[in-house]
């Protein structure tokens, strides 16, 4: 299958032609994003590969479908990106990898933990510049801390099991609990006692209507005084504005996160040597407690290779004519929020 491969970066590259190596499918790669602006791109393939940040809206789906574009390769687990309804209408299916690595985003929600905590960021650069003062390096110990889950999926019960073994207390709020989890010692509790009682909380709910902004200056307000709020999941989880001002009033003690309401506008580039025309994040970077990374929570080699080789295997499925095992259903996913 002739496939044109959207915001891809050199790792997509690599590890999409090693799965490739018996040159089975043909996989052209472009550095833009997938969105209606772009989408006359894909004139001559037969189907598109999109990732995270890409914007496959109705017009988007409208162009796609008079190119005769057969199917969607998401090479990623979340979908809000994609209309589906439109999707629907336009008969394109919508693929993409359930799981590569929950670990690896799991893992990177603790690194954003620790890394707030004991400050080891600070630390690296006094070290390297002869600095070897430990003022102002103090942490708190994990062990004994509340951490609250929301939305314990395969990310969020490979976060909880994680912070489980450090010794915390877990209290999780999902619609659907994991019995597994609860025999580990979780407790699943409503959002209230939740946002009361964590010193932690880390959010691996999906972005939905129901939790688009669920952190907002209400929620905030229930929080304990000097929480430390973790997103590794979806940016719009979250209400910026009402984070930076939980964060000038002291509420907000730590602030990780690894996605951002805007991203697409900053993630995945080099703009170091250009001016940063987005408020709310250069706000963000003048605070002392926060801590902000790309969206390289996924990046891992089990995860990349995972990506590829699924995302393959739903093309060769696909192509086949067998049963589509990864492919996003609009009653199934309209059924569950
Ligand atoms: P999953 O489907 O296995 O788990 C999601 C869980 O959230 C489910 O248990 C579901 O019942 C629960 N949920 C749904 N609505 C909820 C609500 N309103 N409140 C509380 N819980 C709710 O998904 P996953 O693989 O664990 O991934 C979780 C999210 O992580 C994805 O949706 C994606 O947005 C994000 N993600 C981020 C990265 C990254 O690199 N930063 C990578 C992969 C996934």
């Amino acid at each position: 299958m002739k496939v044109a491969m959207f915001s891809t970066l050199p790792h997509d590259r690599e590890y999409f032609d090693a799965a490739n190596r018996n040159g089975r499918h043909e996989l052209v790669y472009f550095e833009h994003s997938l969105k209606k602006e772009t989408a006359p791109i894909a004139r001559g393939f037969d189907g598109v590969c999109a990732f995270v940040n890409d914007r496959i809206d109705r017009a988007c789906m409208e162009i796609l479908h008079s190119l005769h574009i057969k199917v969607i390769a998401l090479r990623c687990a979340g979908f809000n990106q994609v209309d589906l309804q439109a999707a629907h209408d336009y008969g394109i299916p919508v693929l993409r990898v359930p799981a590569y690595s929950p670990h690896a985003i799991a893992e990177h929600a603790v690194a954003l933990i620790l890394t707030l905590n004991r400050k080891t960021h600070k630390a690296y650069n006094r070290v390297r510049e002869g600095n070897f003062s430990a003022v102002r390096l103090t942490g708190f110990d994990l062990y004994g801390k509340t951490t609250g889950v929301i939305g314990t999926g395969k990310i969020g019960s490979a976060f909880a099991q994680i912070m489980l073994g450090f010794g915390c207390k877990i209290l999780a709020y999902d619609k659907y609990p994991n019995k597994a989890l609860e025999h580990h010692g979780v407790k699943y509790t409503d959002l209230d006692e939740l946002y009361a009682q964590s010193d932690i909380i880390s959010l691996h709910c999906p972005l939905t209507p129901e939790t688009h902004k669920m952190i907002n200056q209400e929620s905030i307000a229930r929080m304990k005084d000097g929480v430390m709020l973790i997103n590794t999941s979806r940016g719009k989880l979250i209400s910026t504005s009402s984070v930076i001002r939980g964060l000038r009033e002291r509420k907000i003690g730590y602030l990780g996160i690894d996605v951002y309401a805007q991203e697409e506008r900053l993630f995945f580039r080099d703009l170091s040597e250009m001016l940063i025309e987005d408020e709310a994040i250069n706000t963000l970077m003048t605070f002392p407690n926060v801590l902000v990374t790309a969206h390289q929570a996924f990046m891992t080699r089990e995860a990349l290779e995972e990506i590829a080789g699924t995302t393959l295997q739903n093309l060769d499925d696909l192509e086949a004519g067998r049963k589509l095992v990864n492919e996003v259903q609009l009653d199934v996913v309209q059924g569950k929020q």
